[in-house]
């Protein structure tokens, strides 16, 4: 026999029994930003390599080792893409979206890909739904995308939720705090881990994101970007929080905290949920205000998050139910099979979900696979036009005329 295939390294299939709990996530987040006024775009599944180096950062991991990276046939670099708002912003200047009335509210969902080590909760490829508002720097459209994410969470019912938030100050105003956290790790790199020492010149704050024990040790000392914040980063952080109040979204200030990405600056946001082991973000985000015009655009300030639905649904670990069947029609004899074709076309066009026997079974397979099916009602087609209707909760069965079982069973 020839040997059988698997699902790449670090990836899945979403089966048809685990697609109703996805649609559920997806269907929630369209209501919710559609009610805020976000609208739906779609990047392409790969970019321009130097997209992801400039805008999420050369010092960053998912830069550095985590890219699915391929030359195309015109000897281009293109690469799968990793994260979701660079491409955005991409197409925000591509498409000179700065003439539209600010901020632009836009939202995503998708696979995003990373080679990373899998383990539960982290895939190859993975599925993001995301939010971004473009070019605005009020400390409104902060608390307004965080909403967006709280409500989404609170909606689906993710237990145990909790959401981190801090401020990386402005570009600008952080690099005097940049040099002092330096001296700082460069003064005791012997006890740093290796990966931390090659980063200390071209990304530090990453050493707060570690778990390697003698780093730990250092950052515990480490001064805190929170009582190094410009006046105006102060104002802007104090305003998020108090608007979060008044939006009664509920938060910890955690002043260690980073994110993986280079294109953060200001509000900072992390969701963790204490059901999910290791890797406990759900979502996060924050503030790039540098990052349109690094990649080629008008200086332009910008917020938005990236959830991960599996994430999610590994949280509500729900049983899935079927949503079941409103009819199924069973054929006493298979010379029936053309009526029952027309008659389960017509149903379904009247809105009801209707399964056939397509397997030939006897009238008892039949029934057991209306069961299978979830079907309340099964319809027994008999020869000589007359038909039977059982209710398959309380076992009545009653003679019918075909045409009428619409109304009959209408839920
Ligand atoms: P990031 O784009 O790194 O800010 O991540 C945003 C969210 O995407 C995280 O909070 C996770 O829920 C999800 N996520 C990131 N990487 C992975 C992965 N490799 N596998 C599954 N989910 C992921």
């Amino acid at each position: 026999m020839a040997e059988k295939f698997k699902a790449p390294r670090g990836t899945f299939d979403v089966l048809p029994e685990q697609s109703a709990q996805r649609e559920r996530v997806h269907q929630a987040a369209r209501e919710i930003f559609g009610l805020a006024g976000y609208r739906f775009i779609m990047t392409p599944s790969f970019e321009e390599t130097s997209l992801f180096e400039r805008g999420v950062g050369k010092s960053t991991d998912i830069v550095r080792k985590e890219m699915f990276t391929f030359e195309d046939k015109g000897g281009r670099s293109l690469t799968l893409r990793p994260e979701g708002t660079a491409p955005i912003c991409r197409a925000y200047v591509e498409h000179g979206m700065h003439r539209l009335p600010q901020p632009v509210k836009l939202f995503y969902a998708g696979p995003f890909f990373r080679h990373e080590r899998p383990q539960a909760g982290r895939y190859r490829q993975f599925n993001q739904i995301g939010a971004e508002a473009i070019g605005s720097d009020s400390p409104l459209v902060d608390v307004e995308v965080i909403t967006l994410i709280s409500d989404l969470i609170e909606e689906l019912g993710v237990p145990g939720v909790e959401l981190k938030l801090g401020s990386l100050g402005s570009l600008d105003a952080r690099a005097n705090y940049l040099e002092e956290l330096k001296s700082h790790l460069r003064s005791r790199a012997e006890e740093l881990s290796e990966d931390v020492r090659e980063r200390i010149e071209i990304n530090p704050l990453r050493a707060f994101d570690s778990d390697h024990e003698g780093t730990k040790a250092v950052m515990a000392d480490a001064p805190l970007l929170l009582d190094h914040l410009s006046e105006e980063d102060a104002e802007h952080f104090e305003e998020v929080k108090s608007l979060l109040g008044a939006a009664s979204v509920e938060f910890t200030i955690d002043p260690t905290l980073v994110r993986g990405l280079d294109y953060y600056t200001r509000t900072i946001f992390s969701f963790v949920c204490d059901r999910l082991g290791a890797q406990s973000e759900i979502g996060g985000g924050g503030r790039y205000d540098g990052l349109i015009e690094q990649l080629g655009g008008p200086a332009t300030p910008a917020v938005g998050w990236a959830a991960g639905i599996e994430r999610m649904l590994l949280a509500l670990d729900e049983e899935v139910t079927s949503p079941g069947m409103d009819l199924f029609i069973a054929l006493a004899d298979l010379e029936l099979r053309t009526k029952a074709v027309a008659l389960a076309a017509e149903l379904r066009h009247h809105g009801l979900a209707v399964e056939m026997d397509l397997a030939g079974r006897s009238m008892k397979g039949q029934f057991k696979q209306a069961d299978r099916v979830g079907a309340a009602h099964v319809l027994i087609l008999e020869p000589g036009g007359s038909a039977s209707l059982r209710n398959m909760e309380t076992g009545d069965q009653q003679t019918v005329d075909p045409k009428a079982v619409a109304s009959l069973i209408r839920p």
